[in-house]
């Protein structure tokens, strides 16, 4: 079923309702792989470059791919998730998912939406090279992309949005955000806001909860991780999937645990109450979703279990 990221834009170009198989072009490079279970000294570095990938599959007539931009080692992960548990209570709970104690890995997942008219692209990793490196394993060049939808505006978000110099990286894309989140932002002379997201304002549409931003794309207000923080929901067809964002942060702390307070979260409270929220209604409707920081492609289901979710991962169901 492997094929080149090349042969897998073609068939994308050619026709987006035919049915298309997850494929995915990974680099995870050894070093990295090696650095989780290495000297401490290593794992504080991140993942060298090249650590990118693309995995692309059908949504009725939706061409849906996921991009890794890249991936961080995370020290002390309990410093993040959980701080208001128990270091016995994050051990346990990292025990019981068969993940270590010292360090997790972090991954950035933009999503790039194919309408066929249009080239939708959902958050921008941490930087251009990143990105580019991304969409060039999806066989999709920066120019291609027609819009950039930002669900909030942290670093690892907005990141991609410019290239060397400041030059706009996606330079025939516009651009939609929150309303809320943008004015928020706006008014904290935030150095990365100010350097990448101000000077595309004029391209900028800005979204209210419930807004459609193309047909068949919702955006819904999911505040807490941000006070304007937005999630998407994509329906054609008949297929639905959520683009969860940063609702959840880690597949097992922020699922399995969702009221763990989480050291990014601007409200703690609202983000744990939107979590609940989000991933009740993914459960109880049995709705694909992907989650940006979840492992690469961050596409699967989430089934109740103890006090939060169970993630279950994409196998194939969405190639068939
Ligand atoms: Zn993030």
């Amino acid at each position: 079923m492997a094929a080149s990221p090349r042969i897998d834009a073609k068939m994308a170009g050619r026709g987006l309702s035919r049915r298309q198989a997850l494929t995915a072009v990974a680099a995870l490079p050894a070093a990295a792989l090696a650095a989780g279970a290495g000297a401490p000294a290593a794992r504080a570095q991140a993942a060298p470059a090249g650590d990118a990938a693309a995995a692309r599959f059908g949504l009725g007539g939706f061409s849906v791919t996921s991009l890794l931009a890249g991936t961080r080692i995370l020290e002390n992960p309990h410093g993040t998730f959980g701080t208001d548990v128990a270091p016995e209570a994050f051990a346990a709970a990292a025990e019981a998912a068969f993940l270590p104690v010292a360090a997790s890995r972090n991954f950035f997942t933009p999503v790039l939406v194919e309408t066929g008219s249009e080239s939708v692209l959902f958050d921008t990793g941490l930087d251009a090279d990143g990105l580019g490196a991304a969409l060039a394993l999806a066989g999709v060049a920066p120019e291609a992309v027609t819009l950039v939808v930002l669900s909030h505006m942290h670093g690892d978000h907005i990141g991609g949005l410019t290239g060397a110099g400041g030059a706009a990286f996606l330079p025939n894309a516009r651009y939609a955000t929150g309303r809320v989140e943008f004015d928020h932002w706006a008014a904290q002379a935030n150095e990365g806001f100010e350097a990448k997201v101000r000077p595309l304002a004029e391209r900028m549409t800005f979204l209210e909860d419930g807004d459609q931003v193309l047909p068949g794309i919702t955006a819904l207000a999911a505040a807490g991780h941000t006070p304007g923080h937005m999630i998407f929901h994509l329906e054609d067809a008949g297929r639905r999937l959520m683009l969860t964002a940063d609702t959840a942060n880690h597949y097992v702390f922020s699922l399995a645990h969702p009221d763990w307070e989480v050291r990014f979260d601007a409200d703690k409270a609202a983000a744990a109450a939107t979590r609940r929220r989000v991933f009740d209604q993914i459960a109880a409707e049995r709705i694909p979703f992907v989650g940006y920081h979840m492992p690469f492609p961050g596409l699967g289901y989430v089934e109740p279990q103890g006090e939060g979710f169970r993630f279950v991962p994409h196998s194939y169901q969405l190639t068939l």
